[in-house]
């Protein structure tokens, strides 16, 4: 089983924290799928197996017309295995889901809306330069529900500093009543080369606040696992037997094909990704070129991604899969390791193996580092 991600490079405007791959230029979006079309072809041998999940994701996937997601699926159903009942998500802006558009999806095939909502907040959302109002995000929900959508996820930004707890308990709140079975959070990061950054260097904005992430990050988790949700992944969360399907192969270590500029992919020895950056990539389709680079993942990499994304996951790591995938000198090295974080509470058994506990999961990328094998 596999999955395909199709990156859609174009966004209305810029988001503040932004530091994806995206171009304001909309005006090539029909070169853009004209190249896609091509990278299709040139990428039918890369993976094996069924296609079990298709992902549009951006980028602003929604601004695609509907005659362009048409052609890019057909295009990769003649290419490509499709299994019979694939989970086929697409990333919504507010702003662009209207009912119509929502009812054009639906009618393609697409089963599964991932929504930018981010906030409700009228302050937060003008903070983060997002191209939608509070109204159009609450708008866009109830059209995709009243087009037929049952499978919704949004995102949340926290840890903003006009957010207070009360505002995000708010949120929380809209998005169990509206009973969407999926919630993305994410703390707000400042990542190089993006207006945040720029603002924080010149003092125009003030610093990210870490105790209140730490705090709200909390708040988040208290609040969805009292309604019954599952905690599956740091910034995920569903109702039971409603995760993202495509996330969780891609955490499982499943392969993936990713087409469109600053896409990646991985086959289980290499990963790589094109290059972020739309005009070389048309140029480079027009001589039947992919732009990429690529990286061939040694025993210690893979080890290292394993033990990265399986902490970020409610069932943790296994010392079975470790010396299965990585031999008994990973296990020794790891057990050593653990035993400390268990004596400190911050890692607990699971029927699976060891996850970090509750307290200890909003510093699971650090807990993380502590376990790399550090290659001489
Ligand atoms: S809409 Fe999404 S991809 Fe586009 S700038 Fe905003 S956060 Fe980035």
């Amino acid at each position: 089983m596999s999955g395909i991600y199709i990156h859609i490079p174009f966004c209305k405007k810029a988001c503040h924290y932004c530091n994806f791959h995206f171009s304001t230029q909309t005006q090539y979006i029909d070169e853009f799928t004209s190249a896609l079309l091509v990278e299709i072809e040139l990428q039918q041998k890369y993976l094996s197996g069924k296609i079990e999940t298709l992902y549009f994701g951006g980028g602003t996937p929604s601004l695609l017309s509907k005659q362009a997601i048409q052609s890019i699926y057909n295009k990769l159903k003649d290419n490509f295995d499709f299994a019979q009942n694939i989970e086929f998500t697409i990333e919504a802006n507010p702003d662009d889901l209207t009912a119509q558009k929502a009812a054009d999806w639906l009618s393609i095939g697409i089963n599964r809306l991932s929504i930018g909502v981010q906030s409700f907040q009228a302050q937060s959302l003008a903070w983060m330069n997002r191209a939608h109002t509070t109204t159009q995000a609450h708008q866009s929900i109830k059209n995709a529900k009243a087009a037929g959508f049952s499978n919704i996820s949004t995102d949340l930004i926290y840890g903003t500093p006009h957010l207070n707890d009360q505002d995000l308990s708010a949120d929380l709140e809209i998005l169990l009543n509206y009973g969407i079975p999926h919630i993305s959070c994410y703390a707000l990061t400042v990542e190089e080369k993006t207006a945040l950054h720029t603002m924080i260097q010149k003092k125009t904005m003030e610093e990210i606040d870490t105790t209140q992430q730490a705090r709200q990050f909390n708040l988040i988790v208290d609040t969805l696992e009292h309604a019954g949700w599952e905690h599956y992944e740091i910034s995920n969360f569903s109702k039971p037997n409603q995760r993202s399907q495509h996330n969780s192969n891609y955490w499982n270590g499943i392969a993936y094909l990713g087409l469109g500029p600053a896409a990646h992919s991985f086959n289980k020895h290499s990963r790589q990704w094109n290059l972020a950056n739309n005009q070389l990539y048309f140029q480079s389709i027009k001589n039947k070129t992919i732009p990429f680079e690529m990286e061939h993942l040694s025993t210690t990499t893979q080890f290292n991604e394993y033990m990265m994304i399986s902490l970020r996951q409610m069932e943790g790591f296994s010392f079975e899969k470790i010396i299965n995938e990585f031999g008994a000198v990973y296990e020794t090295h790891t057990k050593k390791i653990a035993a400390h974080f268990v004596q400190e509470g911050k890692l607990i058994e699971t029927s699976f193996g060891y996850a970090l506990s509750k307290e200890a999961k909003f510093f699971a990328d650090g807990i993380a580092s502590d376990f790399f094998w550090l290659e001489a």
